[in-house]
């Protein structure tokens, strides 16, 4: 492999960075292509039984820096992953990336390396849907359990640390509420906490940052131990290709690939080629124009008469604003509060629900620049209900308790033009039937209905 320039491209800011990978990739020869390849070889070629057996000496980790790695196997190792996973671990500003089949592969395999049987994982309440029922329904049968309590509080957290916990797990910003956790503030308790514990008891940090995505958010660098993505969302951006990824130091290098190679879900090539030739390059374009949309829409819909509230970190009135501010920054240092938001109806508990669903329902027969999905982080907005929908497996009166409520609506915002966007929006809220007058109607009926009585 001949040495190309330029050799500097660490001086160079992330959204370029970003788009050009890096030069120096052990994984391919960038003299020749631009575009990195769609490896498609399931085994490779082995000139010597002595080079298939350094080989597996040298996978997970045990090659010096400077060897060309020896692919064997594509569960173990391939190039097109090693690519995406070089650009993934420098976004993030982690030492190592391993890639998985989804965000819930890479989740599995974070709580794989971390819990054993008769550990105790804490959770933050309030979590996607499939991670809840992972650590409720599943981990429990190989004796992990998680406590699920409000990681908002300190208080909190200290009370719950046990002698049993070895792992503290949240979302931050929380799908689909967006709360927001104090990664800094949770760094030091665990801190305090693990300083009188021996080095296997020590508790790890997990951090869920795919609403955010590197764009918005490092949370390595405000002290997590691992952070884990679903690479299906805003990374690959586009909307057709699932994928995970877990970020750590490289500690956690050997374990992780370990995990992958035995339980089995690989990031196929074909699925990490759209993510690194696509998604990860863009990213910063489109976090970028989707975070000014969000910030429009949200303030539309915040002066709306007929929605009641809207969360969104952007905003002065998001109860943690100052937070927000803190810690969702982009590379360039400005606030980045990330596109997704959540907002409620106008309405008591029944009449808000009602009205989300007949809005939602009127957005998805009319609105062009809407569409009603799951997923998120796509340059297509997208809408859903996710009290009835992708929070379907937290129990009704967790979700309820935790501020989710089942009028809740949560709007992931796309690249189309703002102005289209809003007008969709407003188009939807306008079917809705006026509050005063729905007032009105019902007091009308009362008294025609009471006129009758006493005529009869
Ligand atoms: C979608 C999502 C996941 C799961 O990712 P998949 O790629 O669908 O497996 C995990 N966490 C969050 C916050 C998500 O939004």
């Amino acid at each position: 492999m001949t040495e190309i320039k330029p050799s500097n491209e660490d001086e160079y800011r992330m959204r370029t960075r970003l788009i050009h990978g890096s030069f120096h990739s052990k994984h391919w020869e960038y003299n020749h292509h631009i575009v990195p390849p769609m490896s498609a070889s399931a085994a490779y070629r082995l000139d010597s039984v002595h080079r298939g057996a350094e080989g597996f000496a040298h996978f997970a980790g045990q090659e010096a820096d400077d060897e060309l790695p020896i692919f064997i196997y594509d569960r173990l190792h391939e190039p097109t992953g090693g690519l995406l996973e070089e650009n993934l671990a420098h976004a993030e500003g982690g030492e190592v990336a391993v890639c998985f089949a989804t965000g819930m592969a890479a989740i599995s395999a974070a709580f794989g390396i971390t819990a054993r049987a008769g550990d105790e994982i804490l959770a933050h309440h309030t979590l996607y849907g499939c991670t809840y029922s992972l650590l409720a329904n599943w981990l429990p049968r190989s004796g992990v359990e998680t406590k699920f309590v409000d990681l908002r509080d300190p208080q909190v957290l200290e009370r719950s640390i046990g002698d049993k916990t070895r792992v503290v797990y949240f979302e931050t910003p929380v799908n689909p509420t967006l709360d927001l956790i104090d990664i800094e503030n949770i760094r030091q308790r665990l801190n305090e906490i693990n300083h009188a514990r021996d080095e296997a008891d020590r508790i790890v940090m997990i951090v869920d940052n795919t609403f955010a995505t590197p764009y918005c958010q490092r949370p390595l660098l405000h002290g997590a131990d691992l952070v884990v993505h679903s690479l299906t969302k805003a990374i690959g951006g586009f909307g057709t290709d699932m994928g995970g990824v877990v970020i750590a130091p490289a500690s956690y290098h050997h374990d992780l690939l370990l995990y992958r190679k035995d339980f089995g879900g690989v990031l196929s090539p074909r699925n990490a080629w759209p993510i690194l030739v696509y998604g990860l390059p863009t990213l910063a374009c489109r976090m970028s124009n989707q975070q000014k949309t969000a910030l429009k829409v949200a303030r539309f819909l915040e002066r709306h008469p007929k929605v009641d509230r809207v969360i969104y970190p952007g905003l002065e009135s998001f109860p943690q604003y100052e937070l927000a501010k803190r810690q969702m920054v982009s590379y360039d240092s400005k606030f980045a509060p990330g596109s997704v938001l959540y907002f409620v109806l106008k309405g008591d508990a029944a009449e808000a629900e009602q009205a989300a669903e007949k809005f939602i329902d009127d957005i998805a027969k009319n609105a062009y620049s809407i569409t009603l999905a799951v997923s998120l982080g796509q340059i297509r907005t997208l809408i859903e209900e996710p009290y009835s929908m992708t929070h379907a497996t937290m129990p009704g009166e967790l979700k309820t308790a935790k501020g989710l409520a089942p009028g809740g609506i949560r709007l992931s915002i796309g690249l189309e033009d703002w102005h289209d966007i809003i007008t969709d929006l407003a188009d939807a809220l306008d079917h809705l039937p006026d509050r005063r007058n729905a007032e009105c109607d019902k007091n009308e009926l009362k008294t025609q209905r009471n006129k009758a009585k006493m005529s009869r």
